[in-house]
């Protein structure tokens, strides 16, 4: 756990969050600002900060945020597609630094930037 690791505080239940899945690896929950009817994040529970900190010591648990994406997915009941997004760095947008995927999902989204 990092300190002053917002997910960290999640993981460790020192946040509340609205859980939807968790396993050894992964923990999953509900966005609190959802731009979409189906926002989730996916997180490993290991403190990864980014994208870019991803190696070969610790990418398993990227596998895993992808098996847990899976199941995530069918039982939201999105099963005419969703977005999976990393944001990685200023540039990316990312806000919280602890790797996590952004499910989105439950609309018909923009094909604008990707
Ligand atoms: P990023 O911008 O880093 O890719 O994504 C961070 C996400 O975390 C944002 O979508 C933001 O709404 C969400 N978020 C920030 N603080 C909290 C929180 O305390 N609880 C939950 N569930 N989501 C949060
Ligand atoms: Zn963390």
């Amino acid at each position: 756990m990092a300190n002053d690791c917002l997910f960290c505080k999640i993981i460790a239940g020192e946040i509340p969050s609205n859980k939807v899945y968790e396993d050894e690896y992964v923990l999953a929950f509900r966005d609190i600002a959802p731009q979409a009817p189906v926002h989730i994040l996916v997180v490993p529970k290991e403190h990864i900060c980014c994208a870019n900190a991803v190696d070969e010591s610790n990418s398993a648990c990227v596998a895993k945020c992808f098996e847990a994406i899976a199941k995530i997915a069918k039982a939201e009941g999105l099963d005419n597609g969703y977005r999976v997004i990393n944001n990685c760095g200023a540039d990316g947008g990312q806000t919280v630094m602890h790797l996590h995927f952004h499910i989105i999902g439950g609309m018909k989204l923009s094909e604008k930037v990707v």
